[in-house]
């Protein structure tokens, strides 16, 4: 049989010391922003509550990018930036559809 693996690239990713800790953004920030983006759309469904539901998904959105769940990362290939879940271990090149792998660097909190 042959050999399917295929040799992925791996781009190393700096990971900044983060605001909030990890595990807050995750279960406060991320839900809060999905939350509002689902309601938000919701609402904006109806013509009439598309005044309070655009935005609120619009929050909800600046939320998950505030809370640091989202990250731009730069095909090796392409140059293109995708935009990935933060310590999600690969993505596949929105452009040339390739997969990458990601290998994330704790950035050492300084002395
Ligand atoms: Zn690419």
């Amino acid at each position: 049989m042959e050999d399917l693996r295929i040799d992925i690239p791996t781009v190393e990713k700096y990971m900044k010391k983060p605001l909030l800790p990890y595990g807050l953004k995750r279960f406060i920030f991320y839900p809060a922003g999905m939350i509002m983006t689902a309601v938000g759309i919701a609402l904006s469904l109806t013509l009439f509550l598309a005044i309070i539901g655009i935005p609120l998904f619009l929050a909800g959105m600046t939320l998950l990018v505030i809370g640091g769940v989202a990250q731009t990362v730069q095909c090796p290939y392409c140059d293109k930036s995708n935009m990935v879940r933060e310590r999600s271990e690969d993505f596949k090149c929105k452009r040339c559809e390739k997969p990458v792998k990601i290998s994330w660097i704790y950035e050492k909190p300084r002395p």
